[in-house]
């Protein structure tokens, strides 16, 4: 069932959209928000209409009817063309999961004998299934260094095909200079796929630049309420038709209740990330200033790589906060057990202020050797601010800082 936006919404305001773009009102029974329709399968009256169905499927001209769930659902279709309408895509799929999005995407572009490039620090598991899942599979994965577009443009290969880089990075919040990757791809016919999860598209929309694709763990800002996992892709109506076979052949599909959450939270994302930006900011400022810290990853700082880069092409620099302390792996774990308000657990993005010690959280197997060969300090802490008043984390910050 392909999502159509309102082309009206992409000419309003992000906030504007996040509360409208999507619907087709007036909803069944004149309900004011979106219906959950909670159906595996989807009726035929009688045999005529079984195959009045069939050949106008056949021919391309079925819109807003399908058979079966895995095939479409009109909640998840809703929030899709919200999602669509925020990126400023022609369409966008949800996914079970940011990780179905990313590998459904990716075993959707690259075939057997074909090389991708991806970017050093990202997401564990994308890496994780780039450099052995597709590597079973005949395809070739390079790695290099985030922000350095001389590198990435050396690694290309002729059988290249997929540029892949979260941008803002996770946890140092490299932001990469999309244009340049944008022209990379169009000049060397390679689909460049940004994950803009940190981002979200209040705070940035890839497409914008020329990238062919943008991924979204929407578990994080999308949802913002820490309580679904749902992954989202947007792009052109070709791109992600494609995806969308694939989609259905994979089985990755989100469920409409899961659609529906999402697209409740969606409707506060411009607040939330606002919010957000202004707070992290703040507390990036009062780490930076701290003497037990040693260094503060933030783009919104002039002191990180990125500032001009960030600065030119987001809107906001984001809800994450990343920083090194003064002190070894076990003083960062007291700092992180004296804070009183951000709660100790991984993902990111939601209300709740989240704390983790990463060397401990998606890394505890390695040794800090192995660690450091992925770039991963133990001293190094990644906050994601919520929406709590500032000065109040700021304050707890600084108690727990001031405590050892
Ligand atoms: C969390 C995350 C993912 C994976 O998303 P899930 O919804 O947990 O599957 C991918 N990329 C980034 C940048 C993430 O933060």
């Amino acid at each position: 069932m392909p999502s159509l936006p309102n082309p009206k919404r992409a000419t309003q305001g992000s906030s504007t959209q996040s509360v409208h773009a999507g619907g087709s009102r007036p909803y069944p029974h004149y309900a004011l928000t979106l219906p959950i329709i909670q159906t595996a399968t989807y009726t035929f009256k009688d045999t005529q209409d079984l195959s009045d169905f069939m050949t106008a499927r056949m021919w391309g001209l079925q819109e807003g009817r399908t058979e079966y769930g895995r095939y479409g659902n009109p909640t998840v279709a809703g929030v899709e063309a919200k999602i669509a309408s925020l990126e400023g895509a022609e369409e966008a799929i949800l996914f079970s999961s940011g990780m179905a999005a990313i590998t459904c995407t990716l075993l959707s572009l690259l075939s057997t004998g074909q090389h991708l490039i991806i970017t050093d620090d990202s997401y564990r598991r994308t890496r994780q299934f780039c450099t052995t899942f597709l590597k079973r599979f005949g395809v070739e994965c390079t790695i290099v260094p985030a922000g350095d577009s001389v590198a990435l443009e050396a690694a290309i290969q002729p059988n290249t095909k997929v540029l892949l880089s979260e941008s803002p990075t996770n946890p140092y919040l490299r932001v990469l200079d999309l244009e340049v990757i944008a022209e990379i791809g169009a000049r060397r016919e390679i689909r460049t796929v940004i994950d803009s999860t940190f981002a979200t598209p209040i705070n940035q929309n890839p497409l914008e630049f020329g990238i062919d694709l943008v991924v979204h763990s929407a578990t994080k800002y999308l949802g913002g309420h820490n309580d679904l996992l749902v992954g989202a892709l947007a792009g052109s109506e070709q791109l992600i038709a494609l995806v969308r076979q694939n989609q259905w052949v994979l089985g990755a599909v989100s469920d409409p209740n899961s659609a529906y959450l999402l697209q409740r939270g969606l409707k506060t994302l411009a607040l939330r990330v606002r919010c957000q930006n202004a707070t992290a900011m703040k507390v990036a400022e009062f780490l930076q200033a701290h003497p037990k810290v040693d260094r503060v990853w933030y783009p919104g700082l002039a002191s990180h790589p990125d500032h001009q880069v960030a600065s030119a092409q987001m809107r906001g620099y984001g809800g994450v906060v990343s920083f090194e302390l003064v002190g070894d792996l076990e003083q960062t774990s007291r700092f992180i057990d004296a804070v009183e308000i951000p709660i100790i657990a991984p993902s990111l993005g939601g209300v709740e202020t989240l704390i983790e010690q990463p060397a401990l959280m998606s890394y505890f197997e390695l040794s800090t050797e192995e660690r450091l060969e992925v770039g991963i300090k133990d001293n190094l802490v990644r906050l994601s601010v919520g929406v709590e008043d500032a000065q109040d984390l700021v304050d707890d910050l600084g108690q727990a800082l001031d405590n050892d």
